[in-house]
């Protein structure tokens, strides 16, 4: 028989193969292959674990060399698949693993024979099916999760002395159940609950149609935060690849939650300005997946940005540019996908009265161009949409009754599932994604309103990136509206969600 465990190195990990040596000799037990402290403490647990749940555990001298050798084993998810190595060696259970002879077996154990839930079972799963192992031992609460890799012979076990009554699961769950706190759009911050504001839920519908990064900027109290929060609820469901790779990597941060199978519904993070470089980045001794692979394919919302370190948000400049991040630790490189849309909301000056009717700001022209410089113009440059946020006035807080936010929602699917349709031979799925070289191409723009775009480029001062970003949006608001061709309307709405920023210039 043989028993694999896994070892994930960022994003991508290896499959592990344990192999047990007894010989006679003075009882002890080596483990060799680069095991970290916690593999090393295993040989403790197992041994008590395996006599309390009614097995021998082997006199003699046991060697346990976990291949290959280069590769560093980091966790106690080894702790089960060292026992039933050890158990298998000595013939204590060769007549109770049902099914062939590979086996994928991940757990921890408690002293009492006990099996916890461990990190990363679905990146694990998918690599010893990759593999060709394809019988899967795993602890209950994973269960879910290992079913969600869609195929394999999957068994689960609660207590090591359970053994004997293995059964194959049924697969009754849905393997694409999906979890709790993001599954429900409908029990989300709700854009009804937003009084006035018709241009900025008009920009939040735009943003999450093309996935367009964006930034709102007003008095404290104006609604930005709830703004921004509603967004998740307009968001599209997520395409079934990036399902995967979200469920991943929730998976290997042990968020997944337990009983929990595959992620459909976009993440939105919201990191607190006091966040480490580690914890938004990625990082750690052992190497975890940062708030922003966190937020891969969903959203990364910063609020208050000017408020988070300088070097933290123009660390963002990478995955932005790429869609994912590279983390170097002891010269060893790994990556996580870190593809994301980024909102970020600020006061408008450090005092926050800028631009607010009947407040005085005492900020200085220096205060203010510095408060915006820690933004910084690489990141701000990538901001397609900028929304200046201001204070209701009573009489519309008292009257209005604004739609839900399902109701928006619909039109937001529709123009999500055209470009999903448009960019199906592409690699790239959103209008934010359009590289340079295909926007002739997908944001054409019909010659009689050429002469109109290059006008108010000129007139708004946009840079040739401005403009790019220009065309992008105008493509999505294009789809909104469910047309093939871009309108002059079209251009002069994406127009105008780029006026603001790009001088310093962020209130008139
Ligand atoms: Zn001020």
């Amino acid at each position: 028989m043989q028993i694999f465990s896994h070892v994930s190195a960022g994003f991508e990990g290896f499959l592990i193969q344990v192999e047990v040596f007894i010989r006679r000799g003075i009882p002890a037990v080596d483990i060799v292959g680069l095991p970290d402290g916690a593999v090393r403490e295993a040989k403790e647990r197992i041994r008590v674990a395996i006599l309390q749940s009614g097995f021998q555990f082997p006199s003699g001298r046991i060697l346990i060399n976990l291949a290959p050798a280069d590769i560093r084993k980091e966790g106690a998810s080894f702790d089960l698949s060292l026992a039933l190595s050890v158990l298998s060696a000595s013939g204590q259970i060769n007549d109770m693993l049902p099914g062939g002879s590979s086996w994928l077996v991940l757990g921890e154990l408690e002293l009492s024979g006990r099996i916890r839930a461990v990190k990363g079972t679905l990146p694990a799963v998918a690599a010893a099916l990759k593999d060709g192992v394809s019988n899967i031992l795993v602890p209950p609460e994973n269960l879910p999760e290992a079913q969600a890799a869609g195929r394999g012979n999957i068994y689960s076990l609660d207590h090591l002395q359970n053994l004997s009554k293995l059964k194959n699961t049924i697969q009754a769950d849905s393997p694409n159940a999906p979890m709790d706190k993001i599954a429900d759009p409908d029990n989300l911050p709700d854009l009804k609950d937003l009084k006035g504001q018709a241009y900025l839920k008009r920009a939040l519908m735009v943003a999450a149609a093309g996935g367009h990064h964006m930034l709102l900027f007003g008095p404290p109290g104006s609604g930005k935060t709830l703004a921004a929060n509603c967004l998740e609820g307009l968001l599209p469901p997520l395409a079934s690849e990036t399902s995967h790779e979200v469920s991943r990597i929730w998976s290997q941060a042990g968020k997944l939650g337990r009983g929990k199978g595959m992620i459909t519904r976009p993440p939105f993070r919201t990191p607190h300005h006091s966040a480490t470089m580690e914890g938004l980045i990625g990082g750690g001794v052992q190497i975890q997946p940062g708030e922003i692979s966190l937020a891969h394919g969903g959203v990364l919302f910063l609020d208050e940005t000017p408020e988070f370190q300088g070097r933290i948000l123009q660390s963002l400049r990478e995955p932005l540019e790429n869609g994912k991040v590279t983390i170097v630790r002891a010269g060893q490189s790994y990556w996580y996908p870190s593809r994301f849309q980024l909102v970020m909301a600020a006061n408008p000056c450090p005092c926050g009265n800028l631009g607010k009717p009947e407040a005085v700001c005492i900020c200085s022209h220096n205060e203010i161009q510095r408060y915006w410089k820690k933004v910084g113009g690489a990141l701000m440059d990538r901001i397609d949409i900028r929304i200046p946020v201001e204070p209701v006035s009573p009489e519309v807080l008292l009257n209005d009754q604004p739609l839900a936010s399902a109701e928006l929602r619909v039109s937001v699917v529709e123009a999500s599932d055209r470009q999903a349709f448009r960019y199906k031979e592409e690699n790239f799925r959103r209008n934010r994604d359009i590289p340079v070289g295909k926007l002739g191409e997908y944001c054409f723009i019909r010659e009689n309103l050429q002469a109109y775009f290059t006008k108010m480029a000129r007139f708004l001062g946009l840079s040739s990136r401005a403009c790019h970003s220009v065309l992008k949006v105008a493509r999505t608001i294009a789809d909104l509206s469910g047309h093939d061709d871009i309108s002059q309307e079209d251009l002069e709405e994406a127009g105008q969600y780029r006026r603001y920023g790009d001088s310093n210039f962020f209130w008139n």
